[in-house]
């Protein structure tokens, strides 16, 4: 790890993102289709808990089930228990002193093999996300992507970081910094973007040197079983880390509480985000260090239109913020505030293009929309729509789709209050919630007005406002002109602010911070 090191660096390409799959030509689509098929023909298989290279299985089963199609069974996943999980930690910190010593360059050649690896299966790993994530194909392609652009990107930070800037030097001295990695992390990722989010947090951890236990999402424990395999496919050695499938609160307690775990990162809601900090945060029997916890929180991001803007460009952006992927995504638009000039041309605007949003079964390519995650997810989606109903006015949507899957149909509810519930809450669906703004001030202060802080969008022409709201506008990631989803690694550094999370800033130059601990050393040159 040291500026000294003599271990030759692997030769590399400066980063660029993954480019995604546009299935624009019929070899494309009949290639998609082709995946979709050989995933469908392993629907129901069993899968192991994987402990530090032990396969075990357990009594207590786990089914992952497809949202369009819920009597479809995706994959039957052992669950772990809580003497698994605590094996699981101990093994992980066994293993940290080798793991931790292995030269850098070793960990960054093995994370890009891995990111060659998830490439060579794209569109595998694309249809497992259209049948355990619900997600329609480009949006399972930008999950792809995104995880392959995480490995790579976080092998080249972790080069940078194996040399630091050099420090000033004191007479007499040799005075340098290095980055050492923390122990043992526990990586608990959501289930919304299940490869992505989970590759990201524990590439960036395994490249450190830390060892890891992963405990997948419950929704989507098939796609982390799948990453296992290209983990140990890359050279990571089995003894790394564990994948412990199970309930977060049965085994996610365990691994945040216990003594020997050094660090947690975290995705998910805001909820379970406070809880494993308030957790983490009482010191254990045993335990020399404070645990560090890294975690990425919910939102209630909104787009500002201004009545200078490009109105068409704004409703595209507050439609695909919004629907893409259901409205399941931490940065999905779930507030639009209009100024009062626009407010009634931009709501006719915005009902006729949602009337041209299709929903149905994500493997469909002609859907824009898929289901929701789970039943209940739809249940508690539907509950605020009913809510809505009441706090506002109904123009688009409203109740659940057709067919057996958890369908929701794109919903937009105007006039709404900033004390209403839907302006307030996160939803984490297809649900609009518009507001109307007296002038560009009122418009910032209505977004500012949230417990939450992780993306917003601005639509204006005006230059003034422009500066305004890049100074004013609270959140982690501010869009200016453009939709407020879809952020790139490298280009948006992701993490939001408040609510929202510790702002670790996923996919830039400072996430593996989190990971490590800085050690100054000073030797007196004689
Ligand atoms: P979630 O319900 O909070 O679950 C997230 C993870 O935590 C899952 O793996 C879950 O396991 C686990 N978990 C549950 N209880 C736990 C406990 N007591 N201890 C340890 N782990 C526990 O969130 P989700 O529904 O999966 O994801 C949606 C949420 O994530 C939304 O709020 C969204 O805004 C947020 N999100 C934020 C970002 C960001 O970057 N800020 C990105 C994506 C998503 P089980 O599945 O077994 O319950
Ligand atoms: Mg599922």
């Amino acid at each position: 790890m040291s500026s000294t090191t003599t271990e030759r660096e692997p030769l590399l390409a400066a980063f660029s993102n993954e480019p995604v799959s546009a299935f624009s030509t019929a070899a494309e689509k009949h290639a998609m289709e082709k995946a979709l098929e050989a995933v469908r023909a392993q629907f129901g298989r069993d899968y192991d808990l994987l402990i530090a290279g032990r396969r075990e299985k357990s009594a207590d089963k786990l089914k992952s089930l497809n949202p369009s199609q819920p009597d479809q069974v995706v994959g039957i996943h052992s669950k772990g228990t809580a003497e698994q999980a605590n094996e699981a930690v101990e093994a992980a910190f066994d293993y940290f002193p080798e793991w931790s010593a292995t030269p850098v360059e070793t960990r960054v050649g093995m994370l890009l093999r891995a990111a060659a690896l998830i490439r060579e299966r794209k569109l595998e790993f694309d249809a497992w996300l259209v049948y355990e994530a619900g997600k329609t194909w480009p949006e399972a392609d930008g999950d792809v992507s995104e995880a392959i652009d995480f490995c790579e990107y976080y092998a080249r930070q972790m080069l940078r970081m194996s040399k630091p800037d050099p420090l000033v030097q004191m007479p007499g001295e040799r005075d340098e910094m290095v980055y050492l990695p923390l122990g043992v992390g526990v990586i608990i990722p959501p289930w919304n973007f299940p490869l992505a989010i989970m590759a990201g947090m524990t590439s960036a951890a395994l490249v450190a040197g830390n060892t890891v236990v992963i405990k997948p999402s419950s929704d989507t424990p098939t796609i982390a079983a799948k990453f296992a395999e290209v983990l140990l496919q890359a050279g990571f050695p089995a003894t790394s880390f564990s994948l412990l499938a199970g309930s977060g609160s049965v085994i996610g307690d365990v691994l945040v509480q216990h003594p020997k775990t050094r660090f947690i990162a975290f995705t998910g809601s805001r909820d379970v985000g406070l809880h494993i900090n308030e957790l983490a945060a009482k010191p254990q029997k045993g335990q020399v260090w404070i645990k560090r916890v890294v975690a990425e929180m919910g939102g209630k991001d909104a787009i500002v239109v201004d009545r200078e803007a490009d109105l068409d460009s704004a409703v595209k952006g507050v439609l695909w913020s919004a629907f893409g992927y259901q409205g399941q995504k931490c940065s999905a638009c779930s507030r639009a505030i209009v100024d009062q000039a626009i407010y009634d041309e931009f709501l006719e605007k915005l009902k006729a293009g949602v009337s041209e949003l299709t929903v149905g079964p994500s493997e469909q390519p002609g859907n824009y929309m898929g289901p929701v995650i789970n039943a209940g997810a739809k249940r508690s989606i539907l509950e605020y729509v009913e809510v809505g109903k009441k706090e506002g006015r109904l123009i688009a949507g409203g109740s659940a789709g057709a067919g057996d899957g958890y369908f929701i149909q794109p919903t937009v509810i105007a006039d709404i209050d900033s004390k209403a519930r839907i302006f307030q809450e996160e939803i984490f669906g297809p649900v609009l919630a518009v507001t109307k703004a007296r002038d560009f001030d009122h418009a910032i202060e209505l977004a500012n007005d949230s417990e939450y802080g992780l993306t917003g969008a601005v639509f204006s022409k005006n230059p003034d406002k422009i500066r305004k709201a890049r100074e004013q506008f609270f959140v982690g990631n501010l869009y200016i002109n453009r939709k407020c989803t879809g952020a790139m690694v490298g280009a948006h550094p992701f993490g939001g602010f408040n609510m929202s999370g510790t702002d670790s800033k996923a996919g830039g130059p400072d996430y593996l911070l989190q990971f490590l601990q800085a050690k100054s050393i000073a030797e007196r040159v004689v």
